[in-house]
């Protein structure tokens, strides 16, 4: 357990999210309870002097220096004020525990709650060219050099395809909550069809629904689709003829020049019916998801499919005319090792697909791993971190190159899931919800909308009951509630 000292519950709280970095799940409290054993006090100081915050850590009966660290206010406001005094916090605390604790995995630096290239674009904002945006995430909050290196890769990629659209145009979801089986890592609200598959119809009716009355809601205030995007849980988990009454749903909002992105996610929902059913409605991109390219993984993390049926499909779609093919691996599975992983993307590679994406297991709280794993049968952060770095040398060299990058928490090593493209090749959508710089309608359970207002910079969220047969019951309230919100922050909205 760790002690933290502070008069201030935000300075409390932001010390609690950079320990996480360093020790997991180790309670963080103001003071020891029934006798827990302390591991680390820390008193944190903070002081605003000339316009700059200034933040101290020390921990106690440690022979180590107080550390320190400072950052000025930029613009006024007690938003940006505060975010100053976190900032100079979390740096100095990270100081302290990197020295603590020297073989912690913290790539990332002290970044907690922001995305990296949101802080690289913010100082770019300032007049700093990429590099000298770079160096500052570098310096001032410990970002290791290699991960500089991509955001400055991503920087590059973005250009011409980051904040493109139009004040009224916007991006729009829509989510299918069912899948074939359920993945031991998978912490999204969705359904197994062996069990839910029933409601898939009451579904339907119900996100149509909800789609109407959103194309109502755009009609009345001249808003139109940027990019389309159906994801999941897995949306060819859908019967044909359900899929087809969405398909046809979407027609009222297929942009007229943007992408529509399908993703089919697993083999063993993938038919030719489907993928013809999608080319022919517009459908101009898809995922194609393994994860690994090894039986014995799939079967463990609860897929039910195996490694050559993903090469089939994607033949199959490739045969059918899909340009534009995303693959999704994950590093850090189970009892897969640095050489495992490496095959795989040799094996994806190989497939040559436009977009490649490599996420870092995160095991999160509702998912079936997080309740059967033990410690020690992680992967260990260093052999993660080698998969990744490996991964991007090959990309790299292979053509594809980083564009759009996140993370969250409890992910593996601390380090990031990134989307590799090959040039000329981004997924536009997922720039724009990575850097939120546009408005997004996400209908269906547990999506969640951000309208998004650029002058001020604001985001607000409205988020969608998970509970699928909540969301039967209450997809009118759903539509009701985004536009509610929507007529708040723009009162010119009818
Ligand atoms: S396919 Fe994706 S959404 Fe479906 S269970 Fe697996 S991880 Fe979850």
């Amino acid at each position: 357990m760790i002690i933290i000292n502070t008069k201030l519950d935000d300075v409390f709280h932001e010390s609690e999210e950079l320990i996480r970095l360093f020790l997991g799940m180790t309670p963080v409290r103001r003071e020891a309870e029934n006798g827990e054993e302390v591991e680390y006090e820390i008193t944190i100081d903070t002081e605003k002097k000339d316009g700059a915050w200034f933040a101290s850590a020390f921990a106690h009966d440690r022979d180590i220096p107080v550390q320190k660290a400072s950052y000025d206010c930029i613009g006024e406001g007690e938003l940006l004020d505060r975010r100053a005094r976190s900032r100079a916090v979390k740096f100095a605390l990270f100081r302290l525990m990197k020295l603590l604790l020297p073989d912690s995995y913290t790539p990332w630096g002290s970044l907690t709650g922001i995305r990296p290239t949101k802080l690289l674009y913010e100082y770019m904002s300032r007049g700093m060219s990429a590099e000298q945006a770079g160096k500052m995430l570098h310096e001032n909050y410990g970002v290791r050099q290699d991960k500089v290196d991509i955001l400055l890769d991503i920087e590059r990629m973005q250009r011409g395809v980051r904040d493109t659209l139009p004040q009224n145009m916007l991006d729009v979801y829509i989510g299918i909550p069912f899948c074939p089986s359920r993945c031991e890592y998978c912490s999204f609200a969705s359904c197994d069809v062996k069990k839910f598959g029933h409601l898939r119809d009451a579904y339907m009716d119900a996100l149509l629904n909800e789609m109407q009355l959103m194309r109502q809601y755009m009609d009345k205030n001249d808003l139109h689709t940027g990019n389309l995007y159906i994801g999941g849980g897995t949306p060819t988990a859908l019967e044909d003829d359900q899929l087809l009454r969405l398909l046809e749903a979407c027609k009222d909002f297929v942009p007229a020049s943007g992408e529509f992105t399908l993703e089919a996610g697993r083999p063993d929902t993938i038919t030719e019916s489907k993928l013809l059913m999608a080319r022919d409605h517009g459908v101009s991109r898809i995922s194609i998801n393994p994860q690994s390219m090894h039986d014995i993984t799939l079967q463990r993390i609860g897929r039910r499919h195996m490694a050559d049926e993903i090469e089939k499909s994607f033949a199959l779609a490739r045969s059918l005319g899909f340009d534009y093919i995303n693959m999704d691996l994950i590093a850090g599975l189970t009892g897969e090792t640095p050489e495992m992983f490496a095959s795989s993307l040799d094996r994806v590679m190989a497939l040559s697909p436009e977009n490649i994406t490599v996420h870092t297991l995160s095991i999160k709280r509702s998912s079936i791993l997080h309740e059967n794993l033990s410690k020690s049968e992680r992967t260990a952060a260093q052999d993660v971190d080698d998969m990744v770095q490996h991964a991007r040398r090959v990309l790299k060299d292979g053509g594809w190159y980083p564009y759009y990058l996140y993370r969250q928490k409890y992910m593996s090593g601390n380090l990031e899931n990134v989307g590799y493209a090959k040039e000329g090749t981004q997924c536009i959508y997922n720039v724009d919800v990575m850097e939120e710089t546009h408005s997004n309608l996400a209908m269906g359970a547990g999506a969640i909308t951000k309208w998004f207002d650029k002058e001020p910079y604001l985001i607000r969220r409205a988020a969608n009951v998970k509970n699928v047969q909540e969301y039967i019951a209450r997809s009118s309230e759903m539509a009701q509630r985004k536009m509610d919100l929507a007529r708040e922050m723009f009162p010119h909205h009818v």
